[in-house]
C-alpha cells in the first residue's frame, strides 16, 4: 500500500490548545499509520515536505443539503432527479475544494449518492445521510402549493425526493423504518416551523409527542438516532424529552432548554451563516417575502444561542445549511462564530465535536493513528487567525481525503 511521510509541519491536534512542532506523520493507504514527535523511518514512503504549514484534520460540516441546489427550493419541483444528481455532484466537489472532507446531509441525499462517493464516481466529501426529511402534513417538510391536494411521487422531481410526509404514530414508524431500510445514518424529523417552507409559522410545534417518541424508539432500536429541526425553546424542550439526540438550528434556545440538552448529552448543530446569506442574497434568487420575514425572526438569536450553549455545556457542531447558490459561503460560518467564540472552539466544532456527533471518534476529525487520512495543510495558524479557514479553500495548500490528494499546491 502506498506510504506517504509528512515532514516539516506544525500540527493542529484539536484536542490540544496549541500547535505542536517537530512531529512527523505517516499515511498508509487511506489511514494515518503513525504520528510521532520523533522522526519516522520508512524507506518506501514518498516524503511530503510541508514547508512549515499547519497540518490539521479535514473539516466536517454537520448540516448540509447536497441536493437542494436552489435557494428558492420550490424551483426544484421542475427538475428530474437526474438533473438534481448532476447538480449535487458539482456541489459536493465544491465542498471538498473548501476543505470539507466529511458532510452530514440532513435531508435529501440518499444511499445512491453516498455509494457513488465511496465508489469514486463522485468527487466529494464522505456523506452521512438522512434520506428524506420526515415531517407532518402542513409542516416544514410539506412544500406543496395550497392548490396541491395529493402528494407527489418522490421519484418524479427533486423537491419531493428530499421530503417525506407522515401523520400519526403508525405512519411515522413506517417512514422512519423505510429511511433506515434505505440506509440512513441519522433520521431527520421536523419539530418546528421553518424558514424555507411556505405555510408553517416559525413557532408552530410539529409532530405530537407520541409521534416523536415513536421515531426515537424505532431509530434507537435500529442503532440510529434522531436529529430534529427546531428553532424555539419549546420545540427543543419537547425534542429533548422524547430522546432526540441533536437539535438542528436552535436559534431561539433559552437557558432552561440548553440545561436540559446538556443533561441529556445532546448536541446543537448551529448554522448561522445560512440566515446572513439569505438576508443578503436570497431575494435575488427568488425566495419570497414571507420566508424572508421568518428569516428575520431567527437571525438575531444565532450568536446568542452559541453563548447560551457554551454556558450550559452543550457541545455545538459546525453547520451551514446553505441552499443552492448560497453554498459558496460554507466556510463563512467560521468568521461569524468568531464574534463570540475562540478559534480553537470553532475548530473543534468542525472536527472533534463533529466526529463525536457522528459517532466516529478516533476515525474522523482527529490526527491519530488509525484515523482516516483526511488532512489539510493550511498557510498559517488557524488558531491565531480563523479567517484562514473562513475563505473557502484559498488558504489551503493541500486537501487530502482518505489518503488521496484532492488538492496539492505545495511548492
Ligand atoms: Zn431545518
Ligand atoms: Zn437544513
Amino acid at each position: 500500500m502506498a506510504l506517504m511521510l509528512f515532514k516539516n509541519f506544525r500540527l493542529l491536534d484539536p484536542e490540544r490548545d496549541d500547535l505542536l512542532d517537530g512531529h512527523e506523520l505517516l499515511v498508509e493507504g487511506d489511514v494515518i499509520r503513525e504520528v510521532s514527535s520523533s522522526p519516522i523511518t520508512s524507506a518506501d514512503a514518498d516524503v511530503i515536505d510541508c514547508g512549515g504549514k499547519t497540518l490539521m484534520p479535514g473539516l466536517i460540516d454537520c448540516h448540509v443539503h447536497v441536493v437542494l441546489s436552489e435557494v428558492n427550493i420550490r424551483n426544484l419541483e421542475n427538475y428530474p432527479i437526474t438533473l438534481m444528481t448532476a447538480r449535487a455532484m458539482r456541489q459536493m466537489g465544491a465542498m471538498l475544494d473548501r476543505g470539507f472532507t466529511t458532510v452530514r446531509d440532513t435531508g435529501g441525499a440518499d444511499w445512491g449518492l453516498r455509494s457513488a462517493v465511496d465508489e469514486g464516481y463522485i468527487t466529494g466529501p464522505r456523506l452521512f445521510i438522512a434520506g428524506r426529511a420526515i415531517g407532518p402534513t402542513g409542516g416544514h417538510s410539506d412544500s406543496r402549493r395550497r392548490t396541491d391536494s395529493a402528494t407527489r411521487c418522490p421519484c418524479c422531481d427533486a423537491l419531493s425526493f428530499s421530503m417525506c410526509l407522515a401523520d400519526g404514530v403508525a405512519e411515522v414508524r413506517r417512514a422512519v423504518r423505510e429511511e433506515m431500510r434505505q440506509g440512513c445514518d441519522q433520521v431527520k424529523i421536523m419539530m418546528s416551523g421553518g424558514v424555507a417552507s411556505p405555510y408553517d409559522p416559525l413557532d408552530s410545534l410539529q409532530f405530537s409527542m407520541p409521534e416523536v417518541n415513536a421515531a426515537v424508539a424505532e431509530a434507537t432500536a435500529f442503532g440510529r438516532y434522531v436529529c430534529a429541526h427546531a428553532y424555539s425553546a419549546e420545540a427543543i424542550t419537547r425534542a429533548a424529552h422524547a430522546g432526540v439526540r441533536t437539535i438542528e438550528h436552535g436559534n431561539l434556545i433559552d437557558e432552561a432548554a440548553a440545561k436540559l440538552m446538556a443533561e441529556k448529552d445532546m448536541f446543537l448543530v448551529a448554522n448561522l451563516v445560512a440566515y446572513y446569506a439569505m438576508k443578503e442574497r436570497a431575494a435575488e434568487y427568488g425566495m419570497d417575502g414571507e420566508m424572508l420575514e421568518k428569516n428575520d425572526l431567527v437571525i438575531e438569536g444565532g450568536l446568542r444561542s452559541l453563548e447560551i450553549c457554551k454556558r450550559a455545556g452543550v457541545p455545538v457542531a459546525y453547520g451551514s445549511d446553505l441552499l443552492g447558490q448560497l453554498q459558496v459561503d460554507q466556510n463563512r460560518e467560521f468568521a461569524i462564530r468568531s464574534q463570540v467564540l475562540s478559534p480553537l472552539e470553532i475548530v473543534r466544532s468542525a472536527t472533534s465535536v463533529a466526529a463525536r456527533l457522528l459517532r466516529h471518534e478516533g476515525k474522523l476529525g482527529c490526527v491519530k493513528e488509525g484515523a482516516y487520512a483526511d488532512l489539510l495543510l493550511v498557510d498559517g495558524d488557524p488558531l491565531a487567525n480563523i479567517d484562514l479557514l473562513a475563505g473557502g479553500g484559498t488558504h489551503m495548500a493541500a486537501i487530502m481525503k482518505g489518503g488521496v490528494f484532492h488538492k496539492y499546491a505545495l511548492n
